[in-house]
């Protein structure tokens, strides 16, 4: 399947099931309002005369809370050693090779490409952690949101919520005064931040705007204390995703990462760290106090060798949970699920790693349930899901796909998980719009990519 283009809902649609309140429900009636929220959500109801019979079951589609567009000009490029030693840092050494490049015009063409495939793998809201505000050259554009402004183009000509976090990034290291000459696109203060914030708020019906910390390596102590406290909405941070940022940070400042944030930043619920990746209890649970929420993106994290996040210890604390796409290796949140899952497995020597045996044994259940409600709050949204007040979001699933056909409703997310091809969406709803396939449409947007991969790759 493939979404595109767009169409008016009818105002009630009735699904056989739907995953409302953490369960399965039978008989679910979903009215959308002419809000593009969900009016009224009903389970244990027969299909009443005007609605829509949808002819299978219904999820609440996920956020994507954490994604750098561009780097979606990286993907598959990056899978080969060149030297004796390939690692994290030797990527983003390549990496920052493309973001030197980039045009906005180029930019809006990968995004579309980009946000078109995060709608097909499940995702109607993509959080954009975006660092890449400035000219090549390091000079700021005409219009400094220019780059925020071809983020917000994408994802309107594709339909998918954005929330726009645009970053203050200052300097290459603890110990380093000022950028690297290949960071000079990302220079941003915290007074840049909040003027790029405000512009990025009006950017469209769909867009929602934070802020970001590229990383406490990246931002001085004194600015992010000054962004936090001067700006609304989700704040997100990248932390603890490399064992060298945690020497280094333990060696500038006493602390581990996570450990400086609970004790400096300070956390509460607008914070979302990126990651996490290498935590010790004490910081879990210092989290948890907070009420600050943590985003894992277990397909890149796999990908760059970052290592694994303490998984049953932040579901055991009740840490709110989502998922992101992150460099873009993966597009699609089953998948996610799955790394999440897997990476446990292989670690631990055990299956089932994120189940909960005596609340909810199902372990996609249990992810799909606490990455749906983590989200919401990674967005800056008040609800995310079926329920009165939240966007008029849904996927529609193809039960009769591979992997899935024949399971009982019990398990349709074990299979769409575990067992399923990454993307069994029959149809996607937006804002009570469905987003329909358009074959013609799909094609000009990949060849619009494809023609900016070829220009970037030819440099
Ligand atoms: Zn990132």
């Amino acid at each position: 399947m493939s979404v595109q283009g767009t169409a008016a809902a009818p105002a009630l649609l009735w699904a056989p099931a739907a995953w409302v309140g953490g369960r399965w429900q039978a008989g679910v009636l979903l009215r959308a309002g002419a809000d593009g929220l969900w009016a009224e959500v009903r389970a244990g109801v027969a299909a009443p005369p005007g609605a829509e019979v949808l002819p299978g079951p219904v999820l609440p589609s996920l956020v994507n809370a954490h994604s750098h567009a561009f780097q979606r000009a990286f993907v598959g490029l990056a899978e080969r050693r060149d030297s004796a030693h390939d690692d994290f840092w030797s990527w983003r050494d390549r990496m920052y090779g493309v973001a030197l490049r980039i045009t906005p015009a180029q930019l809006r063409a990968l995004a579309a490409q980009l946000y078109a495939e995060l709608l097909d793998g499940g995702y109607t809201q993509v959080c954009e952690f975006h660092y890449l505000q400035h000219a090549p050259d390091g000079s700021r554009y005409a219009d400094p949101a220019a780059m925020l402004q071809a983020l917000a183009d994408a994802a309107a000509e594709v339909g998918i919520g954005l929330t726009l976090l645009p970053v203050l990034y200052e300097r290459a290291g603890f110990t380093q005064p000022a950028l690297r000459d290949d960071q000079r696109r990302f220079a941003t203060s915290a007074d840049e931040v909040l003027a790029l914030q405000r512009a990025a708020a009006g950017m469209g019906a769909l867009v929602t705007a934070g802020v970001a910390v590229h990383s406490l390596r990246a931002a001085r102590p004194a600015s992010i204390v000054a962004l936090a406290e001067r700006s609304s909405g989700p704040l997100h941070v990248h932390v603890a995703e490399q064992t060298a940022e945690v020497d280094d940070c333990l060696a500038a400042t006493g602390c581990r990462p996570i450990d400086w944030l609970a004790r400096h930043a300070p956390l509460d619920a607008r914070w979302q760290l990126v990651h996490a990746t290498h935590s010790v209890p004490g910081e879990i649970a210092a989290v948890a106090r907070a009420g600050a929420g943590v985003v894992l993106c277990p397909g890149t994290e796999a990908n760059l060798g970052d290592g694994l996040a303490d998984l049953p210890g932040w579901l055991a604390a009740g840490v709110p949970l989502s998922v992101g796409s992150d460099s873009q290796v993966l597009r699609a949140w089953p998948e996610e699920l799955r790394w999440l899952e897997y990476g446990q497995r292989l670690a631990l020597r055990q299956r089932n790693v994120a189940a909960d045996p005596g609340h909810e044994p199902a372990t996609a259940a249990r992810l799909f349930e606490r990455v749906r409600a983590g989200g919401a709050a990674a967005a800056g949204l008040p609800r995310w899901g079926l329920e009165p007040g939240a966007r008029a979001d849904l996927l529609l699933l193809d039960a009769s796909c591979p992997g899935l056909a024949g399971l009982p409703a019990s398990h349709l997310l074990d299979g769409l998980v575990f067992a399923a091809a990454a993307r069994p969406f029959a149809r996607v709803l937006v804002a009570g719009r469905w987003r329909w396939p358009d074959d013609a449409a799909v094609a000009a947007r990949a060849g619009r990519a494809a023609a900016v991969m070829h220009q970037l790759w030819a440099q």
